[in-house]
């Protein structure tokens, strides 16, 4: 497996995969790898002859008040985590190699980003599709993987894609739990073991809200309020709690077409995301 620094070896690397004729598929991350960025991986391996996994800590998707700096890394053992999987190259640049002092072009989604996490975090997705781009250019990737963990990020790079004509095949993957429920991020390890038990009542809400679904309940209300009170028993903070369309993002208040429940909710310092998709 090779390990790249710099954004002209990976395109290097990658242009000579494609004069060999070889597919290339890309898992972007933040690093701190678990088991969901590892299922992703395996999709890109199952759909591409050569993978890359980019681990960019990427920081103009992150507000000034937010854990940039306390974002969780552990390089080697990432680095081993992607060799354990078959992964071909990983690219590691620095902040500074992917933005020049100068650099002042942007990608803005200006109609699903107003919404959800895009609310409570300003310029988030901005810093989010402008890095993606930029590693699509890099790698010219035949297929990218993505996780449903973070729908409206997987939501705004589909809209990305075909807004701006991008040649690449995105799979956007399942989200991966823990055997207990929660739902698998690097942010987990920032949870006290209080916060941690806490926690669950966030996967036992979106389950119980997924029961009603199954059982015909199609009235969005009856959903947020059902994952609302798992969450009214514990120290969880709402940010947001919302059904919304699939395609625009737009809350539903029936549910008479593909649907999102999202939430977001801190349990002390940390927010967690997680979803159920209503198909
Ligand atoms: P991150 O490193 O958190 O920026 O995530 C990198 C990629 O992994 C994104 O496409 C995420 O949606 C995906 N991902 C993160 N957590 C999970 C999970 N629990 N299940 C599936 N995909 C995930």
């Amino acid at each position: 497996m090779q390990t790249l620094n710099l954004p002209a070896e990976t395109a290097e690397l990658c242009r000579c995969w494609q004069r060999a004729g070889q597919t290339i598929g890309l898992v972007p991350t933040m690093g701190f790898l678990h088991e969901g960025h590892l299922s992703l991986i395996r999709q890109a391996r199952a759909r591409a002859d050569k993978v890359i996994v980019s681990i960019f800590v990427n920081p103009t998707q992150f507000g000034p008040q937010e854990d940039l700096d306390r974002y969780p890394r552990d390089l080697p053992r990432d680095l081993k985590l992607c060799q354990d999987e078959g992964a071909d190259a990983v690219f590691l640049p620095t902040p500074a190699a992917m933005y020049e002092p100068d650099f002042s072009t942007w990608v803005t989604e200006e109609s699903l980003t107003q919404t959800l996490c895009g609310a409570s975090r300003p310029g988030h997705f901005r810093g989010v599709t402008t890095v993606v781009l930029k590693l699509f250019n890099l790698t010219r990737c035949d297929v990218a993987v993505f996780g449903r963990k973070d729908a409206q990020q997987a939501l705004v790079i589909s809209r990305m894609v075909r807004d701006l004509n991008v040649p690449v095949s995105l799979v956007l993957a399942p989200l991966i739990r823990e055997a207990d429920g929660l739902a698998m991020s690097s942010r987990n390890k920032f949870l006290s073991a209080d916060e941690r038990q806490e926690a669950l009542s966030l996967s036992r809400g979106i389950f119980a809200a997924e029961q009603l679904y199954q059982q015909g309940e199609r009235r969005a209300a009856i959903l947020m309020r059902c994952l609302s009170q798992s969450l009214s028993r514990t120290g969880g903070r709402i940010d947001y709690i919302q059904v919304v369309s699939q395609h625009d993002l737009r809350p539903l208040s029936q549910i008479n077409q593909p649907a999102l429940l999202a939430a977001a909710i801190f349990f002390g310092q940390t927010r967690l995301i997680d979803n159920l998709f209503l198909e």
